[in-house]
């Protein structure tokens, strides 16, 4: 077995075995395979594995190797920030982008996504800690643009994600975790059919997992640290 093979078997436990301990669904978690700076080789080692959703930041990056890995048929998670001269590519090229946080950037990518495709699937990122140096829409305006992006003719409106600062305490964990289920189950009350809660990553997936999450995205526990600090 490769190392990453290994790693990414650990992963899939500590998701079974978070289920099992906060009372979730066999199966109802998914994983987001995080790749970014990791080669195609890598990439290749884990859906050996069965892996089949991977998650990229840098929309240069991820370009190339969506290109070389095309006949895999895998499904691509942009989840880094979004410039709106990057808009069009992201349409073109991905299944999901989790990291929707303006209106501006959900209009472009429902104009620009192509007509040949599936509507994009959109997860729409909250600031829950209040930081200014996370991106992502606050509590109060949320409602307001998931309402405008539901109305979308190319956007499927799936969920709502978030990056919380890090903790390495369980609890305190747990808390952004909680807030952002309550955001979207106060969506879902509105009448907004909404499946997906991205949240957890390395460090903090079993908190996630305990809070509701139904897609990790996880890097560094599959396929080792990155050179550099990339959250
Ligand atoms: C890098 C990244 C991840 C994965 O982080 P790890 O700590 O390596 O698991 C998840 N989500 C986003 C948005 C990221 O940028």
């Amino acid at each position: 077995m490769t190392q990453i093979a290994q790693q990414l078997a650990e992963v899939y436990t500590r998701i079974a075995q978070a289920e099992q301990r906060f009372g979730r669904p066999k199966g109802s978690v998914s994983l987001v395979a995080a790749s970014k700076t990791c080669p195609v080789s890598a990439i290749r080692a884990a859906v050996a594995c069965g892996q089949r959703a991977f998650g990229e930041n840098y929309l240069q990056e991820a370009l190339p190797k969506i290109k070389e890995l095309e006949t895999e048929g895998l499904e691509w998670h942009f989840i880094g920030p979004i410039q709106s001269n990057k808009t069009r590519d992201i349409a073109t090229h991905f299944d999901w982008v989790h990291s929707v946080a303006r209106l501006k950037i959900a209009q472009r990518l429902s104009q620009q996504r192509p007509p040949e495709l599936a509507p994009l699937n959109v997860c729409l990122q909250v600031n829950i800690s209040g930081e200014s140096s996370k991106s992502g829409t606050t509590a109060q305006e949320l409602a307001e643009l998931a309402t405008a992006v539901v109305e979308m003719p190319r956007l499927s409106l799936r969920g709502l994600m978030t990056l919380p600062a890090l903790n390495s305490d369980l609890e305190a964990q747990r808390r952004p975790f909680r807030t952002l289920h309550q955001l979207w189950e106060g969506l879902r009350q509105k009448g907004l059919t909404l499946d997906s809660l991205s949240m957890g990553m390395t460090d903090d997936l079993e908190a996630a997992i305990a809070e509701g999450a139904t897609l990790v995205r996880v890097g560094t526990a599959i396929f080792g640290s990155r050179p550099r600090k990339d959250r």
